[in-house]
């Protein structure tokens, strides 16, 4: 891929994010060009953010202060799951971002901020300045929703791997012991959490894999939800490639051509109004207990915790309730001055907890960061987001929105009549394509964001 540069940033500006290419001009006049933006996190957020102040300025001096040498990636780790990638695959260096770009790294975990001296305290005893912070720090697990669970029972016996790394071998370990005819049970989170359609593809990856390796294992979705991301779409893929059995009010839309499994298919989900919900786990025996008082178990059990901003939003005092408020037109926090908050942590209304959202808000950030440090109004705000899932390798399923600032409730909203999710009467051609994209999209947003 090649090397994007300034001008390709505001081409980039002005089509996508349709922000006039007046958002951002070279540097002339800019009366501060020494100035010191850091960004706390280098994931998915903190990456792109850094990477596209370079280009919008190279003037700028850019510093991200990143807990780990190297970012394991969330999207594809479910591959690693099922042995379709490494974890070498979701591994990714600094090198580019610094080679390329100038981005300085410091490796060291921030313990506080002082948002009146504009000073950051770290672990190891070093302190930093800035003019400018951008907080992108992902997001940290609600441990106490639930009887039974705790940190500890997601480090040992029902591991959560909603963060890659870690966690994601230890849950493909497990996997990987579960009996030929096993039951892996999934219980994906309440909203808002990061990545909605994700716990539903890592159930069909799994269930593609099973299908050669365990054919007779089990997959049990316990959900809180009555619906879910794309849920439509997924269903029809279940049906056609795992004898799922759609629910009758999921069959609005369907095509003709549904299967009517002969036998209970590999898939099974059960939705809040179901009795869905897990009031209760026991890892001793390994079962979970449902709102509808029914006790299962599970050879393997992937709960996934109600999800908050990371901790390091809370000890800033960045948040209010669960997560980040912001200036929806800046992404500066409404509690801190010069302080940004972008990614998961953030509030961004309809905005999903994605990595691609993460990466579109982290250019705004970085576009009004420079306008700002040069004294020039805001630009008019506006984000994107596309999500691909794989139902399976050959059968993928997308949904793409715009977004736009909503300003009578200032609030961000979806454009109207803008994206969609992938058509229920797609041809087989159409759903192999959407599992091609997803690959092309997966090296295209690495290499955008980190490259
Ligand atoms: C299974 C799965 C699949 C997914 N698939 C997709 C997908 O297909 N498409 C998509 O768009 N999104 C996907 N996502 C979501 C995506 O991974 C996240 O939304 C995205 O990574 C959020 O970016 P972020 O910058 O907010 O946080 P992160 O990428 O999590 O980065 C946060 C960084 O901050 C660092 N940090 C935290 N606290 C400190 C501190 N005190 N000091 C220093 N460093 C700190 C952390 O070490 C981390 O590197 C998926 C997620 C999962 C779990």
């Amino acid at each position: 891929m090649t090397k994007p540069n300034r001008r390709s940033f505001l081409k980039f500006l002005a089509v996508g994010s349709a922000i006039s290419s007046a958002g951002l001009s070279p540097a002339k006049g800019f009366a501060q060009s020494s100035a010191h933006v850091v960004i706390i996190g280098g994931g998915t957020g903190g990456a792109t953010a850094a990477k596209y102040l370079k280009i919008g300025d190279e003037t700028l001096r850019v510093t991200v202060i990143e807990a780990n040498p190297q970012y394991r990636r969330c999207y594809g780790s479910s591959e690693v799951l099922t042995g379709a990638a490494s974890y070498d695959d979701i591994t990714i260096t600094y090198d580019s971002l610094k080679a390329n770009y100038g981005v300085e790294f410091l490796i060291d975990t921030v313990v506080a901020v002082d948002p009146q001296t504009q000073m950051i305290n770290l672990k190891s005893g070093e302190t930093v300045s800035y003019d400018r912070l951008i907080v992108s720090p992902g997001l940290d697990f609600i441990w106490d929703g639930t009887e039974g669970y705790s940190e500890a029972v997601a480090q040992g016996p029902m591991p959560h791997a909603w963060k890659a790394g870690e966690q994601t071998l230890l849950l493909k370990r497990q996997i990987d012991a579960m009996p030929e005819d096993g039951t892996m049970i999934i219980v994906p989170p309440p909203d808002p959490y990061r990545c909605p359609p994700g716990p539903y593809e890592r159930a069909s990856l799994l269930a593609e894999m099973f299908q050669t390796q365990k054919p007779r294992a089990k997959i049990l979705i316990f959900d809180l939800k009555d619906g879910f991301a794309m849920d439509q779409a997924f269903m029809l893929g279940w049906n056609r490639l795992y004898g799922y059995q759609i629910p009758e009010e999921k069959m609005t839309g369907m095509p003709d051509d549904i299967n009517t499994p002969a036998e209970q298919g590999m898939i099974d989900w059960v939705s809040g109004s179901n009795g869905g919900k897990i009031v209760q786990v026991n890892p001793s025996d390994m079962t979970v207990t449902t709102q509808l008082g029914d006790t299962v178990h599970g050879d393997v059990i992937n709960f996934i915790p109600p999800q908050k901003a990371a901790k390091l939003a809370f000890d800033m005092d960045l948040t209010e309730g669960n997560w980040c408020p912001v200036n929806r037109v800046t992404m500066e926090s409404s509690r801190h001055k010069n302080i940004y908050v972008i990614g998961d942590s953030c509030i961004a209304d309809a905005m999903p907890k994605s990595g691609f959202s993460a990466n579109s808000q982290a250019k705004l950030a970085a576009v009004q960061i420079i306008r700002n440090l040069r004294g020039q109004d805001p630009v008019e705000p506006a984000w994107s987001n596309v999500c691909f899932s794989r139902v399976n390798d050959e059968y993928g399923v997308s949904i793409a929105d715009i977004f736009e600032l909503d300003r009578a409730t200032n609030k961000i909203i979806l454009t109207p009549n803008a994206g969609g999710v992938s058509p229920l009467n797609a041809s087989h051609q159409f759903n192999r394509m959407e599992a091609l994209y997803q690959e092309a999209w997966l090296e295209n947003f690495v290499a955008d964001s980190f490259g």
